[in-house]
């Protein structure tokens, strides 16, 4: 069964961990990696032969507009993944479009390709923000990979369903939440520290797990989950340094398996698959 393999396109300074310790102001002045990093990414896919999406900033869109030709250009996905990661519960449905439409803009301006799927900064759509599928829907999105069905001290709907659904009934949207792992008892999800941290064969039990009951997993980490080189924020809260900066060093090695070990594509083919089962 094809599985999902997305990356969440973004800096090292712009993840949720961070946002008390780096302001918003500040991140035109700190080094930037995510032209390095995703690159890096972009030659393991290469060498491994596989298609992902990149769910993609319109704030690093901007000012890396060649990056994401060569994501498209190698036949990958350009998604949308926001314009600066505010979090989805921290906007209203009027900001969140205006959001959506600054980050389509730029995406499509530079992969010269539409953008059709959406993924919130940390899984942020919950029910916390009824609106937001309706207005990905009338924004004319395909599919949306922003629902963590999971109890999170920092995200989750944990109602949702865990396989691909239609969030709104007259409308062709379909959402695939994040696939979920399980860890002492624990449901979390699959892809980013997660999967760094931890022993592969806890993803692969969940990917499995999900296959068996006919359900196409979704993985998805960031490039800077393999950057050793990334600047160090010291003074950020213990927790959030723990889940950022450990085992960076051992990302590409894992993802390398984790790749060959399943079959793997863009999500908008796995949306496809998955649409024809909804109808
Ligand atoms: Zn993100």
């Amino acid at each position: 069964m094809r599985n999902g393999l997305s990356v969440d396109v973004e800096e090292w300074f712009q993840v949720g961990a961070f946002e008390r310790t780096i302001r918003k102001d500040d991140w035109d002045s700190l080094e930037s990696r995510v032209e390095y990093n995703t690159g890096a990414v972009l030659d393991l896919f290469g060498e491994t032969g596989v298609k992902a999406t990149f769910f993609t900033l319109g704030w690093v869109a901007e000012r890396h507009p060649a990056l994401i030709r060569r994501i498209v250009g190698e036949g990958h996905e350009i998604a949308s993944h926001g314009w600066d990661h505010r979090r989805v519960f921290t906007m209203d449905a009027d900001t969140f479009r205006a959001d959506l439409r600054r980050a389509r803009g730029v995406l499509e301006d530079a992969a010269g390709v539409a953008v059709t799927g959406y993924r919130a900064p940390s899984f942020s759509i919950d029910q916390r923000t009824p609106w937001a599928h309706s207005v990905l829907a009338e924004e004319e999105y395909a599919y949306s990979s922003s629902v963590a069905p999971i109890r999170h001290d920092h995200y989750g709907w944990a109602d949702a369903p865990r396989r691909a659904y239609r969030p709104i009934a007259d409308a062709d949207l379909t959402e695939l939440p994040i696939t979920l792992g399980s860890l002492g008892g624990k449901k979390v999800v699959t892809g980013g520290g997660f999967f760094r941290l931890l022993p592969s064969a806890v993803t692969y039990a969940a990917i499995t797990r999900a296959n068996e009951e006919a359900r196409p997993a979704v993985f998805y980490f960031h490039p800077w989950d393999m950057d050793p080189g990334q600047p160090r924020v010291t003074n950020a809260p213990l927790r959030s340094k723990f889940r950022h900066y450990s085992r960076l060093e051992a990302m590409a090695g894992k993802l390398r398996g984790l790749v060959r070990k399943y079959d793997w594509g863009r999500v908008d083919q796995v949306i496809a698959v998955e649409r024809e089962t909804l109808r």
